[in-house]
């Protein structure tokens, strides 16, 4: 199947072996080739692609040819989890001393690992901007820097960035620039097409789509980027995924575009609900009018995602109670599954940062996180409003 030739709903339904370039015996799904290693036919001679699972394997080079094609990358390297493909992607570029620049509103986790692999270990010099302000990039970029690190939409706040005018700027000091597209997918935005060098996503969220699979993936279109990435990957942190979860990415993938439209009509509506709800004092989705970047959004995405962040009007208990109380939505941490969550980030998702880092990302005790699932949208719009009119009336 020449894939370029088709819309991103066929491309992921069907799978075609041929792109793997191993052997065709017609399989319609992809087989789970758990091997670690393969014969070899003469000493030292390789004279076929797969010797050992950690630097190839056949069912994870499928995903990864479906994942390049789904992201109009031209190279995919997946990792045993989205932070270990952060890690591959940041090893393989900066060394001691180099100047990185970041969005302050990125994943917690991905801060944390800044914190302790590049700035501690490394004595590299991490700045956080207000990346949602063009200019603060603008003036963080020196000589100095090496890697400019984006993620747009962020992490659990929604802010977001100009792609394309970070691209031109990173450009203008030879830094190379990653967006983190975990949130967005390259259903709804290919940051490669506003001038990205690589783009990294956590597959255990929507991409895999069910809960049941970690997994990252570094998307480029540098075949020098690639190798260095996967050298960094295979050969110093080992970190690659396992067989069994690329089939279950793969097929996850298969309903990947069905999946994201119905989060997205889902949390369009939720978001609207929760705007004109009294006990909200604040709504965060880039589909909302009211949202500050919301023409932004437009431009630069092709859809506005699965998930809703709110401000409720109560205090950290009462915000606790609420989630408690909470029937459908399911309290958990993590996002992109078919099921609809609840996530407290100031106790849960962002509680490693400490409480002055929460308060300068924004994330108050009163913030919570729904990354909406594909239910019938009555039942959760019913579920929040059973919790907050009881919120209202205590
Ligand atoms: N990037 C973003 C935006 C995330 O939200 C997460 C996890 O929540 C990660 C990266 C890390 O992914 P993983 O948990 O698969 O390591």
């Amino acid at each position: 199947m020449d894939d370029s030739r088709y819309h991103t709903e066929t491309v992921a339904t069907q799978f075609d072996w041929r792109n793997v370039g191993v052997t065709d015996a017609g399989d319609v799904v992809s087989p789970i080739h758990l091997t670690t290693t393969h014969e070899m036919r003469a000493p030292g001679n390789v004279d076929h692609e797969y010797k050992y699972t950690r630097f190839g394997n056949p069912t994870r080079d499928a995903l990864e040819v479906r994942l390049a094609q789904l992201s109009g990358a031209e190279h995919a390297i997946t990792c045993a989890s989205g932070t270990a493909s952060i890690a591959a992607t940041c090893l393989s570029i900066v060394e001691s001393g180099d100047h990185v620049v970041a969005f302050d509103g990125i994943y917690g986790g991905t801060r944390l690992l800044f914190e302790e692999l590049l700035v501690n270990s490394l004595g590299v010099t991490v700045e956080y901007v207000d990346a949602t302000d063009t200019d603060a990039v603008d003036e963080a970029v020196t000589d100095e820097t090496t890697l400019v690190w984006m993620e747009s939409p962020t992490n659990p706040l929604l802010r977001l960035c100009d792609l394309s005018a970070i691209a031109d700027i990173t450009a203008s000091v030879n830094a190379t620039y990653v967006v983190d597209n975990t949130f967005a997918t390259p259903y709804f935005q290919r940051p490669l097409d506003h001038g990205a060098d690589i783009v990294v996503h956590s597959t255990t969220k929507y991409l895999n789509g069910h809960s049941d699979s970690m997994g990252g993936v570094v998307l480029t279109n540098s075949k020098s980027s690639a190798e260095d990435i996967a050298h960094t990957q295979s050969y110093n942190l080992g970190g690659t995924l396992a067989p069994f979860d690329s089939y279950l990415t793969l097929r996850g993938l298969r309903t990947f575009p069905l999946r994201m439209d119905r989060h997205e009509t889902n949390a369009a509506k939720i978001a609207t609900y929760l705007a004109d709800h009294p006990a909200t004092i604040r709504v965060n989705y880039p589909g909302l009018e009211s949202h500050a970047q919301h023409n932004l959004a437009e431009q630069q995405m092709d859809g506005f995602g699965g998930i809703v962040s709110f401000e409720l009007d109560a205090t950290s208990a009462e915000t606790r109670a609420v989630l408690e109380e909470l029937d459908v939505f399911i309290l958990a941490v993590s996002l992109g599954g078919t099921e609809s969550l609840a996530d407290h980030p100031a106790t849960m998702s962002a509680s490693y940062l400490t409480e002055e880092e929460r308060t300068a990302a924004g994330i108050s005790d009163s913030l919570i996180r729904i990354p909406v699932g594909i239910e019938h949208v009555d039942d959760l719009i019913a579920d929040l409003e059973t919790v907050l009119a009881k919120l209202i009336n205590s």
